[in-house]
């Protein structure tokens, strides 16, 4: 049981009815402590006003989506790439985020080469941790289920993510999204590994059979197959102690519907089956 006090909105949960202000004052409607707002929500107020209205509702950041998309076909690609996460860095900063959210990015146009992908992105992330660390912004890795290799991230498990971090030193951990490493059978023996040191997030949703969208069909919890009460007692025993954020891209579902019903029925799952 997950009381709303320590569950997070992630912004992409009501993202075609809400702009970030009301998913703000939705949050506080429903006693919901935290939030985690993506860039574009952020940009459309101004990253300034944003910061203002989270601490005037005084609600905590549990992540900044995103930064990360790492590899590219050139070096100027690169170079875009890694000024864009600084600027997320500054972003996450300033809005007093517990991490920022790296989603790695995938094979540059043209690529059939994942090593050279994933040297790319641990070379990135290596030179984004440089200034990150300068303001105290953890980085976490989140590997992503491995049906994105080929476009969003070419990190898909919790071993591969670890492994980076362990190569990488301070600063950086892993957000464990539910839907991404569900099926992994490493995954408790990864939780164990990670830690308090390196959980920086967990994101939770479900996984629905069938799912119809590899992107946009993600389930309420309790709605799917994954056994997300085992997943939390393991992320609880080793040590996580922050918020529970609740992610569901749904775009046939919990998009079309009254956000504030979305909100009122991920707190009452959160109570039942989280
Ligand atoms: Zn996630």
């Amino acid at each position: 049981m997950v009381a709303p006090d320590r569950i997070s909105l992630n912004t992409a949960t009501v993202r075609q009815q809400w702009n970030l202000r009301e998913c703000i004052e939705g949050c506080s409607r429903h006693g919901i402590g935290a939030i985690a707002p993506w860039r574009d929500k952020l940009a459309e107020c101004g990253v300034d006003e944003g910061a203002r209205m989270i601490h005037d509702h005084g609600l905590r950041v549990s992540g900044l989506c995103r930064g990360g998309m790492f590899p590219a076909a050139d070096a100027a690609g690169r170079q875009a790439a890694l000024d864009d996460n600084r600027r997320a860095v500054d972003e996450a900063v300033t809005i007093g985020a517990v991490c920022l959210v790296l989603v790695v990015g995938g094979l540059p146009a043209g690529s059939k080469d994942l090593p050279d992908a994933r040297q790319q992105v641990q070379d990135g992330i290596a030179a984004t941790l440089e200034y990150a660390r300068t303001v105290d912004m953890p980085l976490a890795i989140e590997p992503l289920h491995p049906m994105y290799a080929g476009d969003r991230a070419c990190v898909n498990t919790m071993r591969q993510a670890l492994d980076m971090c362990d190569a990488l030193g301070e600063g950086v951990g892993v957000a464990l999204d539910v839907y991404h490493v569900w099926w992994d059978p490493e995954l408790d023996h990864q939780i164990a590994r990670a830690g308090a040191r390196n959980l920086l997030a967990f994101h939770v949703c479900d996984w629905l059979v069938p799912t119809k969208d590899l992107l946009l069909d993600r389930g309420m919890m309790g709605d799917g197959v994954i056994d997300i009460p085992h997943i939390r007692r393991q992320v609880t025993a080793n040590g996580f102690t922050g918020d529970v954020e609740v992610e569901i891209f749904s775009q046939d579902n919990w998009w079309r519907q009254d956000p504030d019903h979305v909100l009122a029925t991920l707190v009452e799952r959160c109570a039942t089956v989280v």
